[in-house]
């Protein structure tokens, strides 16, 4: 890397023994800097506190890693000043830092900042949010329109999309996640004085306010009892143990979750409990705060300001239990007893940017560091798990049965292919429809699945053959009726539904392929009289929205609910007794090693949704492949015999959990420079001894299944080594580079390769 040189202090002063301190520096370099500690610094400079230091002529933070007296080599600068009285890092996270670091390769100095809120790091305490809003209304839609197709303008008019959306001005996080834009095109628009920025008291958290009324233990399950017995003298053992609760959806796992917190506070320890972003709603956290009174939550939608106030409440000692999606895995507590990750087969436990972590891994190392129990729980073990397991690495806690005796739903298979379905695009089959008939005059709900959102998926010219797609992204573009635009779905870019094929001027282009809003549509047609709501990335982008739906879902008010994964996620109604799978093949084509494992995870979660009260629930699974394997083990509740199937085909390829994964992906606007720079790598691959001795596998250099992504050519190179260390040992050897023209991201463990 250019400027290397320059990272490493020179500058020749003193050479006697001294205090020299190992920092992990803010800039993308993968060792630490030595640093001298000047004599009025000595007892402030201590491990997790960060310092200021110099490098060449610029002054850079960075986290003090060790401290020690030695002589030094050459001689060393002094570090600058200290930046905090008490380290915001604790032995601990420190440690587990600086494990993320060298596991995924990352630079340590960042991914140790990235465990400190920036509101924190900053010193900025206040509760303040910033509005965007639009300076006036009806300009900006005018704006927008002229600027429709301008490829410029997708970001921007994103923005003005979600702000005339939302009426009155939008929280600037909120313009960043339902525009999915970063700051530059909001900055675009202040300057031209379409929209304008003000400050304003923070939105209180909408989690914070929830009533939690105490509840009582219930008397536990047999079941809930053996697992509790096994694992109550490990957590007091304060040893590390690991352990896989293996529970069918409704089989009492969380109340065993709440023991085990119960328990772990009753000792005067601390413990942290990972769920899925999506699994944070209001009915989970009373659920929790109705046991545990004191926790704080660490959701992603919170203001700087509140979350900055509930990891001081942590750091400060005055809550002990930390809630929350991966992140809070790095919770700044003191002495943790107990870590739990719930849904531990969620992709979302991985985080898609730099320090590229699976909380799954990083809260085992978390355990080892804390003494503590890991409980994985889930209704569908991921593969990674599955492997740990068959390694004796940890072991298995079963709950089999739904708490009350209540049964798993019948799953029925509907082979499609031989299927004279009903609706536009064929999307009911006779014996759903009659199935949805029977349980609505029985007085039950129901859910209807489809992974795949808009109106029409495909956008055809039948006369030249034009199809309607991305100019960014390799994909097809997909139609949402309602406000009758064509939508990429990875980049978000959005045009105008063409009124004739933009290539041949024919005016029969035709719309086909359906998604849950036309799914919903039909259902409305079919089913008149009856309410029938949506739940998708759509609707729910809409403040309140998740709130709202399980309410009415609660009351009765839906009859009938239409979504996408966003539904299959713990909803919790009694009174569904009917799911239909509208179609099961969306991500069984999906060309990715993991894409069998969704289906099965995705189709057991779906079909944990019915049958949840007294009655007797049904599943009805459309699908143009019913012998898959996914599909006939999930219509058996069948985890076992498909953890078997799927355990061998991975074997086969050397997949994880067999083998360890490491994805170099290029991207760059040139493909070639893409291609070069992952030629190289690979023929500097040839040489390393891994290689040679046949023990580390090379595929590719090879575009990626998702060749062009945001106007980005995408290639990757996939190494596939025997184990950790093997693998760990490579890191420091790839290409790391991320400038205008080219970036390169190293994906270890990746839970995706497109
Ligand atoms: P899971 O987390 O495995 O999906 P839950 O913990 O949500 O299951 O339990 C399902 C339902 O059963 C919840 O409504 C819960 O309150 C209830 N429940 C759990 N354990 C017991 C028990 N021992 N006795 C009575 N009800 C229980
Ligand atoms: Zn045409
Ligand atoms: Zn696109």
């Amino acid at each position: 890397m250019e400027g290397q040189e320059e990272l490493f202090p020179q500058e020749a002063e003193a050479c006697a023994p001294c205090l020299l301190a190992e920092v992990a520096v803010a800039v993308p370099v993968l060792h630490h800097l030595s640093y001298a500690v000047p004599e009025h610094l000595t007892g402030k400079v201590v491990p997790g506190v960060r310092v200021r230091v110099p490098i060449g002529s610029r002054r850079v933070t960075g986290f003090v890693v060790t401290v020690a007296t030695k002589i030094p080599e050459g001689a060393l600068k002094p570090l600058h000043d200290v930046l905090e009285e008490r380290p915001f890092l604790t032995p601990a996270t420190l440690a587990l830092g600086l494990w993320v670091a060298r596991y995924y390769g990352a630079p340590p100095g960042e991914a140790l900042s990235a465990l400190v809120p920036a509101a924190i790091r900053h010193g900025r305490r206040q509760k303040m949010d910033v509005l965007v809003e639009l300076v006036d209304a009806a300009a900006a839609k005018t704006l927008r329109e002229q600027h429709a197709d301008a490829a410029s303008w997708q970001s921007r008019s994103r923005v003005l999309r979600a702000l005339l959306e939302a009426g009155d001005g939008l929280r600037l996080q909120e313009v960043l996640r339902i525009a999915n834009v970063t700051v530059s095109p909001i900055n675009t628009l202040e300057r031209a004085d379409v929209v304008r920025r003000r400050r304003v008291p923070a939105l209180a958290d909408p989690l914070a306010n929830l009533r939690a009324c105490p509840t009582q233990a219930p008397t536990l399950t047999g079941d809930q009892s053996a697992a509790l017995d096994a694992l109550l003298p490990r957590l007091d053992a304060r040893k590390f143990s690991a352990s896989l609760l293996h529970g069918v959806t409704g089989s009492g796992k969380t109340e065993v979750y709440l023991q085990l917190l119960e328990r772990t506070l009753a000792a005067g320890r601390t413990a942290i409990l990972l769920v899925p972003e999506i699994a944070l709603t209001p009915q989970t956290l009373e659920r929790i705060l109705g046991r545990v009174p004191d926790v704080a939550v660490l959701h992603s939608n919170l203001s700087e300001g509140d979350r900055a106030e509930q990891w001081q409440r942590l750091f400060d000692g005055r809550v002990k239990v930390a809630v929350g999606p991966r992140s809070a895995l790095f919770a700044p507590l003191r002495n943790v007893g107990l870590i739990i990750l719930d849904e531990e087969h969620e992709t979302t436990f991985k985080q898609q940017q730099s320090p590229r972590y699976h909380a799954r891994d990083a809260a085992l190392e978390r355990g080892r560091i804390e003494n503590a129990l890991v409980l994985l729980g889930t209704a569908t073990p991921s593969m990674e798990t599955e492997g740990l397991i068959a390694r004796g690495s940890i072991d298995r806690l079963q709950l089999p049965n739904r708490v009350g005796g209540g049964v798993l739903p019948a799953v029925g298979i509907v082979d499609m292919r031989y299927e004279k379905p009903v609706g536009p695009g064929g999307m009911f089959s006779r014996i759903l429809l009659h199935e949805m008939d029977e349980a609505l005059s029985d007085g039950g709900q129901i859910m209807l699945f489809l992974n795949r959102r808009g109106f029409s998926t495909t956008v055809l010219c039948r006369q030249c053959g034009w199809q309607a797609a991305c100019d960014q992204c390799s994909i097809q573009l997909t139609h949402y009726r309602r406000s009758d635009r064509l939508l990429c779905h990875y980049c978000g870019r959005e045009r105008a539904a063409p009124q004739q094929c933009p290539d041949c001027k024919s005016p029969h282009v035709r719309y086909s392929g359906f998604g849950t809003e036309k799914v919903a549509e039909a259902t409305r047609g079919l089913f008149p009289g009856r309410c029938v709501e949506r739940m998708d990335g759509e609707t729910l982008s809409k403040r309140g929205a998740p709130e709202r739906i399980y309410r009415e879902l609660k009351d009765g008010k839906i009859d009938i609910l239409v979504g996408t994964q966003a539904l299959a996620k713990g909803l919790d109604i009694p009174n569904v007794t009917l799911v239909g799978v509208i179609s099961a093949d969306t991500a069984l084509l999906i060309p990715d090693f993991r894409s069998s494992e969704r289906t099965f995870q995705l189709m057991c979660q779906v079909a944990g949704r019915c049958g949840r009260g007294s009655q007797k629930g049904q599943v009805i699974i459309q699908t143009f492949c019913p012998e898959h394997p996914s599909i006939q083990a999930a219509a058996r509740h069948d985890h076992a015999s498909f953890a078997t199937f799927e355990l061998a085909q991975r074997r086969e390829h050397s997949y994880p959990p067999t083998g360890h994964l490491v994805r170099v992906v290029a991207e760059s606007p040139n493909d070639e420079a893409a291609a070069k720079v992952l030629a190289a790598t690979r023929a500097d691959a040839q040489s390393w001894p891994e290689i040679q001795d046949g023990r580390v596998q090379v595929l590719g250099p090879a575009p990626c299944p998702i060749p062009q992504l945001k106007g980005q050519h995408r290639r990757h190179l996939l190494f596939i080594g025997p184990d950790a260390d093997t693998v760990t040992a490579l890191l420091p050897r790839l290409p790391r580079r991320s400038g205008k023209g080219l970036k390169v991201l190293i994906d270890r463990d990746p839970v995706a390769v497109m």
